[in-house]
């Protein structure tokens, strides 16, 4: 199995580089092989480093027409919907959003998926890839997602949130939706994969395993051994010490950065104190690993100025000798769901389409109205 080595530029300049050199054709015809050519984007898009509009029109401005690029485009905006799923369904997220997942076994983690021992061969090599670089392919989550739910019988957020914590561009919406449209709650069937299509698309030779078997036969498959064990998980984020702050002055205006919003390029010629908040009451429920928290780390130190404070927003504005009030005329934010409670004024995300907006029960309700417009 050929697992390509993620490029993950470090600098903006390498970042737009490797934007432009993208080949959106070539990536509709081979984006579900695992050697294909796909982007490798996500981390930088689900960090607010670049965003899917600004990657749409690089595309454009190479001169390719919607109609040549329509598959690169509709994946993009699967992003934006499932960010409008959450800001619409607020922490119903993290439930069965359309209907309760059919025959769950428990509620746990299961340790095959930890120990990466499924015995499917390509997805257990695709959990020791994830674990060395925080990356796994579309087509191998999906599979993933499939075995735990819809073979393993566990029910999708305790697997979800373990996915969640290794990926470098764990995105909150993306992973809760999609682990819940593989299970079947955000979706009306379940989606199964066979070994068949999992050796097609991955280039493993694996036979007889216990997926090795019809499409009819899947549903049915008995528990297999390999699923029976499960565990707690509860892992914890190793957030990073805070900077010292300055005193909040009278009328200076204060960025909140959060981790979806590492965008260099957002009110950079204003000047202004820039903070990420780090709020542990958010990681305790959403925990991220080293991996994707250093990722976080490196973007933010790149942003000129910016201090880091791991703590509440209301021990923000004690720490800069001020009152959330006062922090609340000052302070501007970029728009997410996870954090509506922050004080001050927010900015809007920088939609593919902004005009496109609430939830949609479909993603092809959702992107006919997006391809009106793009
Ligand atoms: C179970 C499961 C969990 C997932 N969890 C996450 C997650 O936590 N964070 C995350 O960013 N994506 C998640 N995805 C979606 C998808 O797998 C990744 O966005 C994609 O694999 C990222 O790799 P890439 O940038 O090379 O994608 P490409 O195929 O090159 O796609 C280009 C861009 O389009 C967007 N995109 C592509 N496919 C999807 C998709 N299915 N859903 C949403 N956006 C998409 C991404 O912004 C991506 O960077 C999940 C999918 C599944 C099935």
């Amino acid at each position: 199995m050929n697992f390509p080595t993620p490029p993950l530029p470090t600098d903006y300049d390498s970042l737009l580089k490797r934007i432009d050199s993208i080949d959106p054709i070539r990536y509709g015809k081979s984006r579900n092989f695992i050697d294909g050519a796909v982007t490798y984007l996500s981390p930088y898009i689900s960090r607010g480093i670049i965003s899917t509009r600004q990657v749409y029109q690089a595309m454009l401005a190479k001169g390719y027409k919607l109609y040549q690029i329509e598959k690169f485009a509709s994946e993009l905006a699967w992003r934006d919907y499932f960010q409008q799923v959450y800001r619409a369904i607020g922490p119903r997220l993290f439930t069965d959003i359309k209907q309760p997942q059919q025959l769950v076994a428990h509620h746990q983690l299961p340790l095959a998926l930890q120990q990466a021992s499924t015995g499917i061969e390509a997805i257990d090599a695709g959990i020791q890839h994830l674990y060395q670089t925080g990356y796994m392919h579309n087509h191998l989550r999906m599979y993933t997602a499939s075995v735990t739910c819809n073979i393993g019988r566990a029910h999708w957020l305790q697997p979800g949130r373990w996915l969640y914590y290794h990926l470098l561009d764990a995105d909150l919406a993306s992973n809760h939706c999609s682990w819940q449209w593989v299970a079947g709650a955000f979706s009306s069937k379940r989606y199964f994969a066979n070994q068949e299509n999992i050796n097609k698309y991955t280039g493993s030779r694996q036979l007889r395993s216990y997926l090795d078997t019809s499409y009819d036969l899947l549903p049915e498959l008995p528990v297999p051994a390999e699923w029976q064990a499960s565990t707690r998980f509860e892992p914890v984020t190793p957030l990073p010490p805070s900077d010292a702050l300055p005193v909040l002055q009278s009328g200076q205006q204060v960025f909140l950065y959060h981790h979806y919003n590492l965008d260099p390029t957002w009110r950079a010629d204003e000047d202004s104190l820039r903070i990420l908040l780090l709020e542990p009451s958010h990681f305790q429920q959403h925990p991220l690993g080293q991996r994707p928290l250093d990722f976080v780390l490196h973007w933010a130190r790149r942003i000129s100025g910016l201090r880091v404070f791991t703590g509440e927003v209301a021990e923000l504005a004690t720490a800069m000798q001020t009152t959330t009030a006062q922090l609340n005329k000052q302070a501007i934010y970029r728009e997410h769901p996870a954090f509506g409670h922050w004080p001050g004024q927010a900015d809007a995300r920088p939609w593919l389409v902004p005009e496109v907006q609430g939830y949609f029960p479909s993603f092809f309700a959702y992107w006919k109205k997006v391809q009106q417009r793009l």
